[in-house]
């Protein structure tokens, strides 16, 4: 998917999860980090769109930033989601090179960015008609991680 497409999907999951509003601009920025594997050097789509990626990325955050847990896992899940739409796929199980995917629209076609958006319309949509989905057992484990970064010394 196009850049622009993962940081409006992110934001509006953010927006749907009840995020502050300075938690949803760092979840469309932790939208695209993924794709920073290109920068690294790393295989596109490998590691960086994978489960072990979304969880040690959720851990570091917490132990280090918790306000910022659920953005990045937000911005990464939301990200692996969108990329898994395209014929490639992602390395979900990294280090496992097998590829997975639910759908071949090409990173940049108009009809699979456009489901992205139609998607990432209909959670604003829910979102201001009442609906939600309530993150707090992930919030209150990113503060159980912090406190205990803080008492083994990490933070
Ligand atoms: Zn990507």
């Amino acid at each position: 998917m196009l850049r622009k497409t993962h940081a409006f999907f992110a934001a509006a999951t953010a927006f749907f999860v009840g995020l502050t509003p300075s938690q949803i601009i760092a979840s469309s920025f932790f939208g695209i980090v993924s794709d920073m594997d290109h920068t690294l050097g790393l295989r596109h789509r490998g590691f960086t769109h994978s489960i072990l990626f979304a969880l040690l990325s959720f851990v570091i955050s917490s132990a280090l930033f918790p306000n910022l847990a659920l953005p990045v896992l937000i911005g990464v899940i939301t990200h692996i989601f969108a990329d898994m739409l395209n014929p490639e796929g992602v390395e979900l199980f990294y280090p496992s090179k097998k590829n997975y995917r639910i759908a071949k629209f090409r990173f940049n076609s108009k009809s699979g960015n456009g489901i992205v958006i139609t998607l990432s319309l209909a959670l604003i949509f829910l979102k201001l008609k009442g609906y939600s989905i309530n993150l707090s057992i992930i919030k209150n484990l990113a503060y159980t991680i912090h406190n205990y970064a803080i008492k083994i010394g990490i933070k």
